[in-house]
């Protein structure tokens, strides 16, 4: 099967858009973001990169994900034939770029990257499609972000490995089919949900990856400071872990900073006393909330009495994009109960007031005829 043995990760890849026209040029590595987002930043892909586990009986946790995933990939190998098309999802720093970049290592197959927001039209595609060899994988990131047209140019060539191309048009145009050589797709959506039925439909293989337990996160700073050629005591990588919202991107961040912290401000070892002086300075609590989080908790309850409160409306009040706080701060937020998603909006709870200190005195519910709420009005003037 597999014909070639290259695996060609982003920093491998000219950053080049494809839109360049049909010619089929580019095979680039271009990873575009939502705004506002860490992944955005090309120093934290890099840093990302540099951390990532690129074998199988590296990644940690997930383990019934990887369980699943070792079965496939083995059935893959003894078959001969090109693994089924897997998506991933969950939100971001979870490993769903990590493990699409392990199945390749590990099939040895060739690997092609790009992301939803970089492909605007057919053409964008078309170079991805017609570069990838037998079995190798194309890696779509935030798959949900990829225009209808695309979309809909992609259903031939996963189902059948074809693509229809229209040429001229009027009644001039023709149609032709081109064949594609047998290749895997592997998608990562931070939003199952956003996803259109036959998309998802044509992904035989589904995999939800889940938070970190804080012994998962303990065991990725302790082997990513060995890396990183750093001492770090069980009982500081324990801290860094707790303070990390479930999510080993955060851990491996935190890391970094503790490391440098400790290089400036004591003997460039990680111990208790340095992680907690470090991650304070960041405003990070003991829950691992961040300046953002609190923020937002303190808009529901001060802008909003505590809720219901549409994310649309939070984000224009915080003036950050709503898809920024769908994706990285709510779902921390609702799995460790701080907030609640109710049809008519998000809630706070009890233990979000507990936890930055407001009485429910200080939080009376109100009504929200709008009348009485001016910042509620300004909103929406
Ligand atoms: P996503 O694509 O879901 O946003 P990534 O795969 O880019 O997340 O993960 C971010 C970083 O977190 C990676 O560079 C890697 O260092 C680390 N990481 C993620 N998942 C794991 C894991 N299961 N084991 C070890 N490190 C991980």
């Amino acid at each position: 099967m597999a014909r070639k043995t290259t695996i060609r990760n982003d920093d491998e890849v000219p950053d080049e858009r494809s839109d360049s026209g049909m010619d089929g040029g580019g095979s680039g590595g271009d990873k575009t973001r939502a705004g506002g987002s860490d992944e955005d930043d090309p120093e934290q892909q890099r840093y990302d990169d540099e951390l990532r586990p690129s074998r199988l009986e590296d990644v940690v946790g997930q383990k019934a994900v990887v369980e699943r995933l070792r079965i496939l990939l083995e059935a893959t190998r003894r078959r001969k034939e090109p693994l089924g098309h897997l998506l991933l999802d969950g939100p971001p720093g979870l490993g769903k770029t990590t493990l699409a970049t392990v199945v390749p290592r590990e099939l040895g197959t060739e690997l092609q990257i790009t992301a939803g927001p970089s492909l605007s039209a057919p053409k964008d595609l078309l170079p991805y499609l017609t570069n990838a060899g037998y079995g190798s994988v194309l890696f779509i990131d935030e798959i949900h972000r990829m225009p209808p047209a695309v979309e809909e140019f992609i259903y031939p060539a996963m189902e059948d490995f074809r693509v229809d191309i229209t040429l001229g048009d009027g009644l001039n145009a023709r149609t032709i089919n081109m064949k594609l050589q047998p290749f895997t797709l592997i998608g990562a959506t931070t939003r199952s949900g956003m996803l259109t039925a036959p998309l998802r439909d044509r992904f035989v293989n589904r995999e939800h990856l889940d938070f970190y337990t804080d012994e998962e996160l303990a065991t990725i700073v302790t082997r990513n400071a060995r890396k990183l050629r750093t001492e770090i005591s069980p009982e500081a990588a324990q801290e860094i872990a707790i303070r990390s919202r479930g999510t080993p991107r955060k851990a491996n961040n935190w890391l970094r900073w503790t490391r440098d912290f400790a290089d400036v401000r004591a003997n460039g070892k990680i111990t208790l006393e340095v992680a907690r002086a470090a991650l304070r300075m960041k405003g990070v609590d003991d829950a691992g909330l961040e300046e953002q989080d609190r923020k937002y908790l303190q808009t529901i309850i001060r802008v909003f009495g505590g809720g219901p409160a549409g994310v649309q409306a939070l984000g224009h009040t915080m003036n950050i994009p709503a898809d920024t706080l769908e994706d990285e701060v709510e779902p921390f937020l609702l799995r460790e109960g701080f907030i609640q998603r109710t049809p008519r909006g998000r809630m706070i709870t009890a233990k979000a007031m507990a936890h930055l200190g407001v009485s429910q005195k200080q939080n009376p519910k109100q009504p929200r005829s709008g009348s009485d709420n001016a910042e509620q009005r300004e909103l929406f003037d």
